[in-house]
C-alpha cells in the first residue's frame, strides 16, 4: 500500500474560511477547514497551520513577506503544501512568493474558492481536493490550483469575479489538468530548480502600476516620481503604444534620470507586448523602458517590487527582466 503523503495546510483567510457576519463574508480561522479535513485524511497526513487570517484584499507585502517565511520554515518534514488564500489577490500573492523563494524544493500550491466552505454548494472542497493532489505529486514550484487547473502561481489572473472559473493561465500552458485519468501533469510547463532554495523577502512598496487612458497627463509621471516611487510598471496599449505626441516620453524620460525603473506591459491579457514593432513603442525602447513581453501585470509589477527590494541597479532589473525565473516570462 502506498504511504500517505504529507501535506501542511498554511490558512490565510479568503472567502474559503468566511462566514456570513452582520456586514458581510468574514474570514473565520483555520478551524473552519477541519470538516473537509476529515475527508482528505483518508489520502493524506495532513497538518494545519493559521499563518494570518485576512480578507485577501487587506493583503500586503507584510503578509506575502510572512506567508514566504511560512512556507520556507515550515517545509521540512512535508511532500508538499497547500496554501489557502482570498481568490481577489492572490495572483499578486503567488507571484510574489514565486520570486520571494527562487529554487523551492516542494510543490507549493495556492487555492481558495468563491463560495465559503461552510457553504453546502462550495467550490472549496474541489478545489482543495486539487490542490492537495498537486501538492502530492512532487513537482516543486510555486502553483495555484483553481476550477481543475492548476497553473504557475506567476502566470495565473482571476478573470472571472464570482464564476467558478475564477483563474486563467495567461501565456502559459495550464501545469496540470484534472480528468478521468487523474492529475495529468505537463511536465514541459514546471519551473527549472537550478540551485538551493532561498528566502529571499526583500521587497519594495514603492511601485506603482499605471494603466494608460486616452487622454491622460503626462505629468502623472511627475507625481509618481514626486510621491518617491522607485518604480513603475506602465499597462500600454496594445503591442506596446504609448501617446508620442504629447509629453510623455519626455517626462518618462525625467524619472529614468531620477533612478525610477519603468517596466512596459501590455493591457491585453493574452499574447506578448512587443514595443519594437510600432513607432509609439521604439521611442520607449529607446529611452531605457523595460519590456514585460508575456508576463502578467501581477508578476510584473512583483517581479519589479522583488528586484527594487534586492538591491538590483538598473542595469540588473533591465538583466533581471530578460531572464526567465521560474515560467513567469517566455523569451
Ligand atoms: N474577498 C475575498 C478575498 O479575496 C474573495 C475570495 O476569496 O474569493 O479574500
Amino acid at each position: 500500500m502506498n504511504q500517505k503523503k504529507h501535506i501542511l495546510l498554511l490558512t490565510t483567510g479568503g472567502t474559503i474560511a468566511s462566514v456570513p457576519a452582520a456586514d458581510g463574508l468574514q474570514p473565520a480561522h483555520a478551524g473552519i477547514f477541519e470538516r473537509e479535513m476529515q475527508q482528505l485524511r483518508t489520502y493524506y497526513n495532513i497538518t494545519v497551520r493559521e499563518l494570518i487570517c485576512l480578507d485577501s484584499s487587506n493583503i500586503r507585502p507584510t503578509e506575502w513577506q510572512l506567508i514566504a517565511k511560512g512556507i520556507f520554515e515550515n517545509r521540512q518534514g512535508f511532500d508538499g503544501i497547500v496554501v489557502s488564500h482570498g481568490t481577489d489577490t492572490m495572483a499578486y500573492t503567488a507571484s510574489a512568493i514565486t520570486f520571494m523563494l527562487p529554487n523551492i524544493d516542494l510543490p507549493v500550491v495556492f487555492t481558495g474558492s468563491q463560495l465559503p466552505l461552510a457553504d453546502v454548494l462550495s467550490d472549496g472542497p474541489d478545489n482543495l481536493r486539487t490542490a492537495f493532489a498537486m501538492a502530492a505529486a512532487g513537482y516543486p514550484g510555486i502553483f495555484l490550483a483553481f476550477d481543475r487547473k492548476v497553473m504557475l502561481g506567476c502566470r495565473g489572473v482571476k478573470v472571472r469575479a464570482s464564476g467558478f472559473s475564477a483563474f486563467e493561465s495567461i501565456n502559459a500552458r495550464y501545469a496540470a489538468l484534472v480528468s478521468n485519468a487523474g492529475l495529468a501533469v505537463d511536465e514541459s510547463v514546471l519551473p527549472a530548480i537550478s540551485g538551493q532554495p532561498e528566502l529571499k523577502t526583500g521587497v519594495c512598496e514603492d511601485v506603482f502600476l499605471l494603466k494608460l487612458t486616452p487622454g491622460l497627463s503626462p505629468r502623472i509621471f511627475d507625481a509618481l516620481a514626486d510621491m518617491g516611487c522607485k518604480g513603475i510598471v506602465v499597462e500600454t496599449f496594445g503591442l506596446g503604444g504609448i501617446n508620442v505626441l504629447n509629453e510623455s516620453l519626455s517626462a518618462i524620460d525625467r524619472v529614468l534620470k531620477k533612478g525610477i525603473a519603468v517596466v512596459a506591459t501590455s493591457q491585453c491579457l493574452y499574447d506578448s507586448s512587443n514595443l519594437g514593432v510600432y513607432q509609439v513603442g521604439t521611442r520607449l525602447l529607446s529611452l531605457g523602458v523595460i519590456q514585460a513581453r508575456d508576463m502578467t501585470s501581477e508578476a510584473a509589477m512583483t517581479k519589479l517590487m522583488w528586484a527594487i527590494g534586492q538591491g538590483m541597479t538598473g542595469e540588473e532589473i533591465t538583466q533581471l527582466f530578460a531572464t526567465n525565473l521560474a515560467g513567469e516570462i517566455s523569451l
